[in-house]
């Protein structure tokens, strides 16, 4: 469909500002007014079913969030330096998610700052500076954290202390174990940077490997490579920005999923559901050895509004049954898609974990070959449809289907039907 022009005369506004690096959703970019729950509505009224966004984890416009944050915003907010009741309450929660050594907590403002950070407390604890990630991971947008981020390097050279490695794919590599295979790469490139002189500090991964490609089986690979990790005096760093506050649909954590404890957790996305938060839960030792070389200071992290926006999450999560439902309709969601898969040759695999679902394109099953493009096409006709999605991996070709943790398996049945009916239009052109 020819562009309306008024979204055409938004776009051009966008770009003068913002200038031609802008990202913009969609051959025909939505102009979107409000959302609630798994619905985004754009100018005109029309309603979208949303499977992209994890970050209103709990529902777009969540009541209980609103209230929460209108509430303590009206009331009070501050910077960190005062006795709150609310922000520690939802410090004492949310530690009492994790396993018994994970005992400190440091709170940000985004995933970004709770990487940059991570990594400044395994350098410090290890005395080491060399970080291990996988090939097309994303972990934020500091200089220390993009250099740690291969996908947001364009084809530039790996800083000297970072070695990026294949991630633990099931698909494209089933042969043998994944964990073991995973293990013994990792274990390579700790080797490497030892041989080129840099200590070797920490593994950095997203549990959930959700640039990569998104892989979650089978549970427990990871432990092997954090074996490796230990071995060579190195500390796991769990990054849960993407998997993490139940989107698994098992427990809160994508780490349990491996039954394994990180030296250092961090946070973000969904912590607030939109409200900017981000946070580190560490080992108590660990964050000593930072804290007697440097002093760290976050003014707005923790602020009294994100501690009642982040406690109205824990509460919605635990009260509406968020993690069964992810379990359940994600394993729902997962069986359809495999289904329609049956008639639609494009699809080569449906991977993941509760609500965190990878449905790769290929342009033949035997040599998997991806289809990025058609992943493209794909992802422009939903959105004709009313259906957002977005992509992930290497090529572009892995439908990453994200949405909100309230999704039902009536919203599931949407989906997959449009799915079956944008694949058949797209085979027949
Ligand atoms: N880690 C992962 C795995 C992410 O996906 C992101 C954001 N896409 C970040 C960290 C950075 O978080 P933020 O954008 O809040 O800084």
């Amino acid at each position: 469909s020819a562009m309306a022009g008024d979204v055409r005369e938004a776009v051009q506004r966008r770009l003068r500002m913002f200038g031609p690096d802008t990202v913009l959703f969609y051959d025909e970019p939505l102009r979107i007014e409000r959302a609630e729950g798994v619905w985004i509505h754009d100018a005109s009224g029309r309603a979208y079913l949303d499977l992209y966004n994890n970050v209103p984890s709990v529902g777009h416009a969540h009541p209980r969030v609103v209230e929460a944050i209108r509430q303590q915003v009206g009331r009070l907010n501050i910077h960190t330096r005062y006795l709150v009741d609310v922000v520690d309450a939802y410090a004492e929660r949310l530690l009492a998610t994790y396993p018994d050594e994970i005992d400190r907590l440091v709170l940000t403002c985004t995933g970004s700052e709770a990487n940059d950070l991570a990594l400044r407390i395994a350098q410090a604890a290890t005395g080491g500076t060399g970080i291990v990630v996988t090939r097309t991971a994303y972990h934020g947008n500091t200089a220390a954290v993009t250099e740690v981020s291969p996908s947001s390097r364009r084809g530039h050279a790996l800083a000297p202390h970072v070695r990026a490695v294949p991630p633990p794919d099931s698909f494209r590599a089933p042969d043998g174990d994944v964990g073991e295979r995973f293990a013994a790469i990792v274990a390579a490139a700790a080797s490497d940077l030892e041989q080129n002189g840099i200590r070797f500090a920490a593994l950095l991964v997203d549990t959930v490997f959700s640039s990569d490609g998104v892989y979650a089986d089978p549970p427990g690979f990871l432990r092997a490579a954090i074996d490796q990790v230990r071995a060579r005096g190195g500390v796991f760093i769990a990054d849960e920005v993407q998997p993490g506050f139940g989107r698994l649909g098992e427990g809160l954590w994508g780490f349990a999923r491996h039954g394994v404890a990180p030296d250092i957790v961090t946070m973000g996305k969904p912590m607030g559901n939109g409200f900017p938060m981000g946070g580190v839960a560490v080992r108590a030792p660990l964050l000593e050895r930072f804290t007697a070389q440097m002093r760290y200071f976050n003014t707005f992290g923790g602020n009294p509004v994100a501690a009642a926006a982040g406690l109205a999450v824990l509460d919605t999560i635990r009260e509406e049954g968020l993690i069964a439902n992810a379990g359940a309709v994600g394993a729902y969601l997962m069986d359809g898609l495999r289904e329609i898969g049956n008639r639609h040759m494009a699809i080569g695999d449906v991977r993941g974990a509760g609500l965190f679902i990878g449905l790769e394109l290929v342009a033949d099953r035997e040599t998997k070959e991806p289809a990025p493009d058609l992943a493209g096409r794909l992802i422009n006709r939903l959105r004709e449809r009313g259906v957002l999605v977005g992509a992930a991996g290497p090529y572009g070709s892995t439908l990453k289907i994200r949405p909100p943790l309230c999704f039902s398996r009536a919203n599931a049945d949407l989906f997959i039907g449009a799915c079956d009916e944008a694949l058949r239009e797209l085979a027949a052109t």
